[in-house]
């Protein structure tokens, strides 16, 4: 049996509407199957916590092999798995076209969307994935809402644990009471028409995290485009269906891609590029869309036409060239390199953007933070979550830089977070950037 595969990796379409999909049966052979060559190979050991889980699972086994292990028992290993992608795209050489057509995320997410259709993902745990929901109550009362979710408040964040799982020392987002779509109607920044990309046009996807809990990305953003010649406008048909993934609503997904994509596919054709402002959704616009919709135009569409707002800085410092303006920023910055922009296959493109700025003083750190999305901060994963991140806190702890980044911003708060854990005499910075709010900063902007 050849080891990897001399073709490069594909991923396969996620047959959802297969009845298949959901036969537990079914379903149980195949996590057999792969578990079994997961047990045999071991290489992803210190990923996450879903291998130690599923390895130590099959060594305390009678046989110490597959065969004694309930399939009761898989459960613990599906519920460490943040589907991060690192396993598909780092480590396994078992990855399609090999025979063994292993994608252990994706078997993960159909055990999820088996669990909801059974009705075991409880109510509680949904209700954080409601992120367009949540963003639109919260913005009127915004204030309350930031008192009662700070981790600080001892009075309310016992009662939010109680009622949504949802761990009383986690880090909550804030929620903003202008969302990024409002405030891009009224501050337009003016495009330089002397810059060397002028010409260049994009919408920006807000992304429900920039929309609603942090604005600054998306205006930071639209300031470093306009100051580089790109005329831009914000959009934000709806959230990329990530939180729903991971609780496996595949469907729900699906119907969200086919609405965004017809919404956005006449801008598309003009020869508007679309900008994600956090690598999970971009990740989802340009690669999982298409595997739940093969068949649809308008998400292959805008696939096609997608970037990271990383990538698309880069695309034009190496074509046109960047528009001058840019100043050392003092006290060095450490950049996590988030899971799901390594999962686009694009490069470091953070890091190539932070070394745009003269004197960068980088400290780079690719690996998991941990905090997988809505994931992280429930009572059942916090520890967890920042025992995986543990190494990215302490190497962050130790490298003392001034500044703290990340494009996704869930995983920067995360490290942080880890960071107040570990013993170190640099000062922890007390907020945490996305890489484009610092080019803006180096900007002036
Ligand atoms: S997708 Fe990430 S969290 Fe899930 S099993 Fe793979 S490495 Fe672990
Ligand atoms: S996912 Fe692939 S690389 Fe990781 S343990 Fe399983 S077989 Fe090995």
């Amino acid at each position: 049996m050849a080891e990897g595969s001399l073709e490069a990796p594909i991923r396969h379409p996620i047959p959802w509407q297969d009845p298949d999909f959901y036969d537990e049966a079914k379903l149980d052979e195949e996590l057999r199957r792969i578990f079994d060559i997961c047990h045999g190979c071991r290489r992803c050991f210190n990923l996450c916590d879903s291998f130690p889980r599923l390895f130590d699972l099959i060594d305390e086994s009678e046989s110490g092999e597959l065969d004694t292990v309930s399939s009761t028992d898989f459960k613990p290993v599906v519920d460490a798995c943040t589907l991060c992608d690192m396993c598909f795209l780092t480590k396994c050489p078992y990855v399609p076209p090999h025979e063994f057509n292993l994608d252990f995320p994706h078997l993960m997410l159909r055990y999820r969307a088996v669990e909801l259709k059974k009705g075991e993902i409880p109510w509680s745990e949904r209700q954080l994935t409601e992120t367009d929901r949540n963003g639109s109550l919260a913005r009127p009362v915004a204030g309350l809402c930031n008192w009662a979710a700070d981790n600080k408040n001892r009075l309310t964040r016992p009662l939010i644990e109680k009622a949504l799982g949802v761990h009383r020392d986690a880090d909550l987002p804030k929620y903003h009471a202008r969302p990024l779509t409002l405030q891009a109607k009224s501050e337009v920044p003016e495009v330089n028409r002397a810059a060397p990309a002028f010409g260049r046009k994009a919408l920006l996807y807000a992304t429900c995290f920039s929309n609603y809990n942090d604005p600054d990305i998306g205006l930071a953003a639209r300031k470093v485009l306009a100051h580089n010649g790109v005329d831009t406008e914000v959009v934000y048909p709806a959230c990329c269906g990530m939180p729903q993934m991971e609780h496996g609503d595949v469907a729900r997904v699906a119907e969200t891609a086919r609405k965004v994509a017809a919404e956005l596919r006449p801008r598309v054709d003009e020869g508007w590029t679309v900008i994600g402002l956090v690598p999970s959704c971009v990740l989802m616009l340009k690669f999982e869309w298409p595997l739940l919709c093969p068949d649809d135009d308008n998400v292959k569409a805008l696939s096609a036409a997608t970037r990271d707002i990383d990538e698309y800085v880069i695309d034009i410092a190496r074509n046109e060239g960047m528009a001058a303006g840019l100043k050392p920023l003092d006290g060095g910055v450490t950049l996590h390199i988030a899971c799901h922009a390594r999962a686009q296959n694009i490069g470091q493109k953070s890091t190539e953007l932070l070394k745009l700025i003269p004197e960068a003083d980088l400290k780079v750190i690719e690996r998991c933070s941990g905090h997988g999305g809505s994931w992280g901060v429930m009572k059942q994963n916090f520890e967890v979550a920042l025992k995986v991140g543990k190494p990215v806190a302490r190497q962050a702890r130790q490298a003392g830089k001034a500044y703290l980044a990340s494009g996704c911003p869930l995983a920067a708060d995360h490290i942080r977070q880890g960071m107040e854990r570990i013993d170190g005499e640099a000062a922890i910075p007390a907020e945490t950037h996305h890489p484009i709010e610092l080019l803006a900063k180096a900007y002036g902007l």
